[in-house]
């Protein structure tokens, strides 16, 4: 059986870029499926406003607040469905998020993320210069917000990752000795939209040593190379995998509570298949 193995090529706080090799197409896709829509992840679900003098309705800003994305602790908070208080809201399941600004100077002012004080420091905005609503002078804003997990499966402000996506990982076969007859000064260097030929030698066109980090798959350059000197393909059960987050969790836990998910997933499948009477 072949091992599955993990290359990482870029990791920030807010992109991770890798190659899985060893897994199959069905596999990487449940993975993609659980980060995009199971993971549970932090937001404001109730609001209660108190004072609003701003241009804004209240069912906007309860909207905008919805949004904005909050760090999230895995370890401390469960699913309200899942918690002891049976959802009702506990320490458990819920943080408290005030906002109480009071515009005394003599020009209008802004609301940012930032104004927002939570109950537990772990969960507060990411970002704190998210624009909350601006208020005139002398005008007061009061409110008070609940945020619990939730999946992104029941509503997009829960997900996890902003974008996810893998793709095929190519492999290129060039035999440039073909070029020496070819009539063309290379169309595929001057075409190829990934510039994954290099020319400027001008004898014979190169193909650069990292084509793959670059390459789209659009077989441009097979069809095009008027000697056939290019064959393109993509390697059988290798994916690059790409993912961005606005940083509610970190990638490590991101990971991690994905395989949890995938396993409970199995043992469920599992047992429900022992439930089931095929016929022989
Ligand atoms: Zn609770």
């Amino acid at each position: 059986m072949k091992v599955m193995s993990l290359e990482i090529l870029e990791k920030s706080d807010t992109k991770l870029v890798f190659v899985v090799d060893g897994i199959s197409i069905e596999m990487v896709n449940a993975i993609r499926r659980i980060i995009i829509s199971e993971i549970p992840v932090m937001a404001i679900d109730e609001v209660i406003i108190l004072k609003n003098d701003s241009p804004l309705y209240d069912e906007i800003i309860a909207h905008r607040l919805g949004l904005i994305p909050l760090t999230t602790d895995l370890d401390v908070y469960k699913l309200p469905r899942d918690c002891e208080c049976g959802g009702y809201g506990c320490p458990l399941c819920q943080v408290s998020l005030t906002c109480e600004v009071t515009n005394t100077s003599n020009t209008t002012m802004e609301i940012y993320s930032a104004n927002l004080s939570s109950n537990d420091p772990k969960i507060v905005p990411v970002n704190p210069n998210i624009p909350l609503v601006k208020i005139d002078k002398n005008d007061k804003v009061i409110i008070e917000a609940y945020a619990v997990l939730g999946l992104a499966k029941d509503h997009v402000k829960y997900q996890a990752v902003s974008n996810i996506f893998y793709r095929f990982y190519p492999e290129i076969e060039f035999d440039s000795t073909k070029c020496t007859k070819c009539p063309d000064k290379c169309l595929v260097s001057r075409m190829c939209p990934e510039k994954l030929y290099d020319f400027s030698n001008k004898k014979t066109p190169i193909l650069i040593e990292d084509y793959w980090k670059k390459c789209t798959l659009c077989n441009f350059c097979q069809n095009e190379c008027p000697e056939k000197a290019i064959k393109v393909r993509w390697k059988e059960n290798t994916y690059i995998f790409s993912i961005e987050s606005d940083g509610v969790l970190s990638f490590e836990a991101i990971i991690k509570k994905t395989f949890e998910i995938f396993l409970e997933k199995i043992d469920e499948f599992i047992e429900n298949l022992g439930e089931i009477e095929i016929e022989s």
